[in-house]
């Protein structure tokens, strides 16, 4: 049903209206546009993805959720694939080392943005992004959880129980949920764990009685960029600081969903420093 109306809205949405207002024009229905609104939390991490610029929620709702591939072993074992590729092409790669300052030379800072923020004393570099509680269930073998995921609309919240993907993930016969739920500004914490329990005695009956392992987090401003009406992509940070330093992180001025504006950021900040000569990058292209 959701898909249906998915497809039947137009291709693109205006960058200067909320997501909300511009549903409103396009369905009838209320209910349907905020189970719509909902939907998007997955590709936003927002609370409330209707307040956000209808050009951003519809490009990622459009290509988000689509050929979801689980990688065996899950995140972990990707980044340390590409770090051996990386260091298999000669680049030195130093763990647990903080940088303090911005180095001399050309510099390209993959940080997120508050450090860059921090490292180049820059109150500039700010742009919004969300609040999201993250929880992992180990639960024993018992346990009767029918479901691969579940996505409360009204509440924010995405479960899904990743050991069914990928079995390795888990104990034999055991099962790993991650769920990210939502927090509003200013929403305390147990106030997000109370909603999360109430979906999970509704869905997973008996679930609190089989967990046997469990951690809770909550995270700010680490899934990347949300813009609100009136602005996009162009109008965050610029990539490029000063005429060495280069700022590649998720909330920086580059197209992509999620984790691919970090990476576009860093292609578009080592082409520029690739077709400059050492040491200084092209004028015109300089932040402020
Ligand atoms: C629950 C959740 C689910 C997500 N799902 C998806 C998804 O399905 N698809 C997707 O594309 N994206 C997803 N994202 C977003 C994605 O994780 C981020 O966009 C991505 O991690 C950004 O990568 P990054 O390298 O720019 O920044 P980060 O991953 O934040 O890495 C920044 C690094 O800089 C390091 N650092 C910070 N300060 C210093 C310092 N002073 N010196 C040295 N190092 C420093 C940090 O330790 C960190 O390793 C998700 C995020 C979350 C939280």
């Amino acid at each position: 049903m959701l898909g249906e109306v998915i497809a039947a809205l137009p291709a693109t949405a205006p960058v200067d209206a909320s997501y909300r207002a511009w549903l409103s024009r396009h369905i009838d229905d209320p209910q349907l546009v905020e189970a719509l609104i909902g939907l998007t939390f997955i590709v936003t991490y927002d609370h409330d993805p209707g307040r956000l610029s209808a050009a951003f929620v519809h490009d990622r709702l459009r290509r988000g959720g689509r050929h979801v591939r689980y990688v065996e072993g899950g995140w972990a074992p990707m980044i340390d694939t590409l770090a051996a590729r990386a260091i298999d092409l000669g680049v030195e790669l130093r763990r647990g080392a903080r940088v303090r300052s911005v180095p001399d030379g050309p510099t390209i800072l993959a940080t997120t943005l508050s450090t860059a923020r921090r490292l180049m004393g820059d109150p500039d570099l700010d742009w919004p992004g969300t609040r999201v509680a993250l929880f992992d269930l180990g639960l024993r073998p018992a346990a009767s959880v029918g479901w691969f995921r579940v996505f409360d609309l009204d509440q924010r919240i995405y479960a899904a129980r990743y050991s069914e993907a990928d079995p390795t993930l888990a104990p034999e016969g055991h099962h790993l949920i991650q769920i990210a739920a939502a927090l509003a500004p200013g929403e305390p914490f147990t106030a997000v764990l109370a909603r999360v329990h109430e979906l999970l005695d509704s869905t997973a009956h008996g679930w609190a009685d089989d967990v046997d392992w469990k951690r809770a987090y909550e995270l700010s401003n680490e899934t990347g960029a949300v813009d609100l009406p009136g602005t996009g992509w162009p109008d965050r940070p610029a990539v490029l600081r000063t005429r060495s330093v280069a700022l590649a992180t998720d909330h920086s001025a580059a197209p992509g969903l999620l984790t691919e504006v970090a990476h576009n950021a860093a292609r578009s900040a080592i082409a520029t420093f690739s077709d400059a000569p050492t040491g200084s990058a092209s004028q015109a292209s300089v932040h402020g």
